[in-house]
């Protein structure tokens, strides 16, 4: 039985991952955690009865394999930290660490022998269009990427636009594309050695990503569409399983795959 904590239970995907958790026979939720928590409102969120509920950080402790975060960029690393140090296998769904955060909390894990997975993207189409979009970018080295959220998403970019243009940068030659001169700031997106990144907010919208190629006289256009969270959890369950095959912090659930 795998023993698991959630951080932000309360929130979107914190109460998908809790639903989903509680249908499978090989984990079990054992302590929940968020700062408005208490046992009425994890009670109503499906949080069985012999679970603890923690709305302080220091004050969790408890017999657990697995930390599950979903909650807010700025909570994100003091969990992931806290995580490491206690010796629960973080499972980071959490977007927005920064890349100095992530390599101190890789240095962390490896001092403390506690693997974990940070997984900007569950969903196996959004593995893939990154897979793809490496290989693509062999051939085509002039390319684009726009992401497009819901409205209440916190940071900008997403986490796995950020991942694949850090992913694409690693095969191509970088250079700038285009010498257009912003006459409205920022309408060119943001750049990562020279990979424009364009993040679009729209109610209705869920997690979505284009990722577009131009070459001599021909395009690729390379997407993938996330319509509800639920699809996300076929790819946390499986990162729980397995995040205790890695040995140290990893990046992407293609490593489990
Ligand atoms: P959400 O509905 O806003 O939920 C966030 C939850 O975090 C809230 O319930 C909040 O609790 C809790 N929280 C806030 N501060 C906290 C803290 N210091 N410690 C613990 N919990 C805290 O957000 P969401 O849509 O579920 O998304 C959560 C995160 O997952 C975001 O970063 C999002 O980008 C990411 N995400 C990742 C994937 C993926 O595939 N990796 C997919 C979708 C979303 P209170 O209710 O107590 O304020």
């Amino acid at each position: 039985m795998i023993k698991v904590i959630i951080a932000g239970f309360r929130g979107a995907m914190g109460q998908q991952a809790l639903q989903m958790i509680n249908e499978q026979d090989n984990m079990e939720v054992v302590a929940v955690y968020s700062p408005s928590a208490n046992a009425d409102n994890a009670k109503q969120a499906g949080v069985a009865a012999d679970a603890q509920v923690f709305n302080h950080l220091e004050k969790i402790d408890v017999d657990a394999d697995v930390w599950l975060d979903f909650t807010t960029p700025t909570a994100v690393f003091e969990n992931t930290k806290f995580a490491i140090e206690h010796g629960y296998q973080p499972v980071i769904g959490t977007t927005g660490l920064t890349d100095q955060q992530e390599a101190e909390l890789m240095d962390l894990s490896s001092a403390k022998k506690v693997g974990g997975l940070i997984v900007p993207n569950f969903s196996l189409s959004a593995v893939l269009l990154m897979k793809f979009s490496e290989e693509a970018a062999q051939y085509f080295s002039d390319v684009e990427v726009i992401e497009m959220h819901h409205e209440d998403k916190k940071d900008a970019p997403s986490g796995t636009a950020l991942m694949t243009a850090k992913r694409i940068d690693k095969v191509r030659q970088a250079h700038e594309q285009g010498d257009s001169k912003e006459t409205m700031p920022g309408v060119r997106g943001a750049d990562l050695d020279g990979i424009r990144i364009h993040a679009v907010r729209l109610p209705g919208y869920v997690a979505h990503e284009q990722v577009l190629f131009g070459g001599e006289g021909e395009a690729l256009t390379i997407r993938q569409d996330s319509f509800n969270r639920s699809s996300f959890m076929k790819g946390v369950q499986l990162a729980i399983e397995k995040v205790h095959t890695v040995d140290k912090l990893t990046i992407g659930l293609e490593q489990v795959m």
